[in-house]
């Protein structure tokens, strides 16, 4: 195994938990279980141990802990190729940036729904028109009596079809400069007008989605912090999005595999930069979060991170090319689930080309 450092009780645990699911074949570590791999039960599971919301404060269902330990957690979950997707995306980003700028009644209604699995959490920000141009949204939120409507069309939204919740950016404003006017929202996914439909991938698999919103009623309090500060807001929560693991060890799984081949091809050489590539990665994760730790959005350390960790994941797969026998590389494999999804490696949550851009433009400040 290539994550040795051991820092303690709560790795351990994580260890224990997913090894007892594998050996009792409840579920099969597969590459890019953050995204593919659902299921409600061990999110549960995790939930009873407090380790979804773990790092909120104990009033909203947290457990109070820091986000270094939490990322002690979700190493160990994304290592095991365990099935996480059910919580994965409410826990990294959406209750924190409810826990940031939510109100109290907000995070009382939400918060403890997410850290106990019941509330999931779908991410309604891509549109047809504006992907890496986020501002672009056209989706547009009108103030009627008691809240507002909402009108416009998501896309790629990963998990819409099983999530109880949707975060939707939308504009409330028609504004000249298209980074004003915007806002943030929690809609219930079970509000009238809401329709989801499935965008089938290159793999045959289903999980994302297209969802129409047809004019549909958000009561006033779901609106996440301030009127038109939703930009400011949403540029936040993508370094949360941005900076964690998953941006690394979407095919962890598939490493695993290649060192324990028995006839491993590979010069000594090739996995030493492997394995020091991956410290380096692991570095920066923890970089990332010390810095949310403190308080702060790191977006260019988050930036930095998914750049160079979406190059990692698809430098495994290259690996794994030359180290596997074709049999091992077959319909089904883990070779053939990391190579099938690494398309969208460096497109979600922010294109490869649009990083350099945060990036560069860190470096051009005094
Ligand atoms: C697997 C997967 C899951 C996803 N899940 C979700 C989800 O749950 N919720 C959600 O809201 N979205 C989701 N997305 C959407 C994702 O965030 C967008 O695809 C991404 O932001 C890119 O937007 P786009 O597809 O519109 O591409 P475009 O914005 O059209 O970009 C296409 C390409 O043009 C180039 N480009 C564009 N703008 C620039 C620029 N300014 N500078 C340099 N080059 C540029 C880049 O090379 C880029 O790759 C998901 C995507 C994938 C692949």
């Amino acid at each position: 195994m290539v994550i040795t450092q051991v820092s303690g009780t709560l790795r351990d645990d994580v260890r224990d938990l997913t090894r007892r699911w594998r050996d009792e074949g409840r579920f099969v570590p597969r590459c890019d279980s953050w995204v593919r791999s659902f299921d409600l039960a061990f999110s549960k599971e995790l939930a009873d141990r407090g380790l979804i919301g773990m790092t909120w404060p104990t009033e909203f269902g947290g457990a109070a802990r820091t986000n270094v330990e939490r990322l002690e957690v979700t190493e160990e979950l994304l290592r095991a190729g365990a099935p996480v997707a059910a919580h994965w995306i409410a826990d990294r980003q959406i209750g924190p940036a409810i826990l940031r700028h939510g109100s109290r009644a907000l995070q009382q209604e939400i918060l403890p729904g997410i850290a106990s699995a019941d509330y999931l959490f779908c991410l309604g920000m891509s549109e047809p028109e504006a992907g890496s141009d986020l501002a672009s949204v056209r989706t547009f939120a009108t103030r009627v009596d008691g809240g507002w409507t909402i009108k416009g069309r998501k896309i790629w939204t990963s998990g819409a079809h099983r999530a109880t919740h949707a975060y939707v950016l939308a504009r409330t404003e028609r504004c000249e400069k298209k980074h004003k006017g915007l806002s943030e929202f929690v809609v219930d996914m079970d509000s009238p007008g809401i329709e989801v439909s499935p965008i089938v991938d290159m793999s045959g698999e289903h999980h994302f989605n297209e969802v129409l919103f047809d004019n549909v009623f958000v009561p006033s309090h779901r609106l996440i912090g301030t009127e038109g500060n939703g930009w400011r807001q949403v540029v936040e929560q993508l370094s949360f999005e941005r900076g964690g693991p998953e941006r690394v060890l979407s095919t962890y799984p598939l490493l695993v595999e290649i060192l324990a081949s028995p006839e491993l091809g590979l010069s000594r050489e090739e996995l030493g930069r492997i394995v020091a590539r991956l410290a380096v990665l692991r570095r920066l994760c923890r970089l990332v979060a010390q810095e949310l730790d403190r308080g702060c959005a790191p977006m260019q350390e988050a930036a930095t991170l998914k750049l160079l960790g979406n190059t990692f994941e698809r430098d495994v797969i290259e690996l794994a090319r030359s180290a596997l026998s074709a049999r091992d590389r077959g319909l089904g494999s883990s070779f053939a689930q990391a190579l099938l999804a690494s398309p969208g490696f460096s497109i979600r949550g922010g294109a490869a080309d649009v990083l350099l851009s945060i990036i560069a433009k860190q470096e051009a400040q005094p």
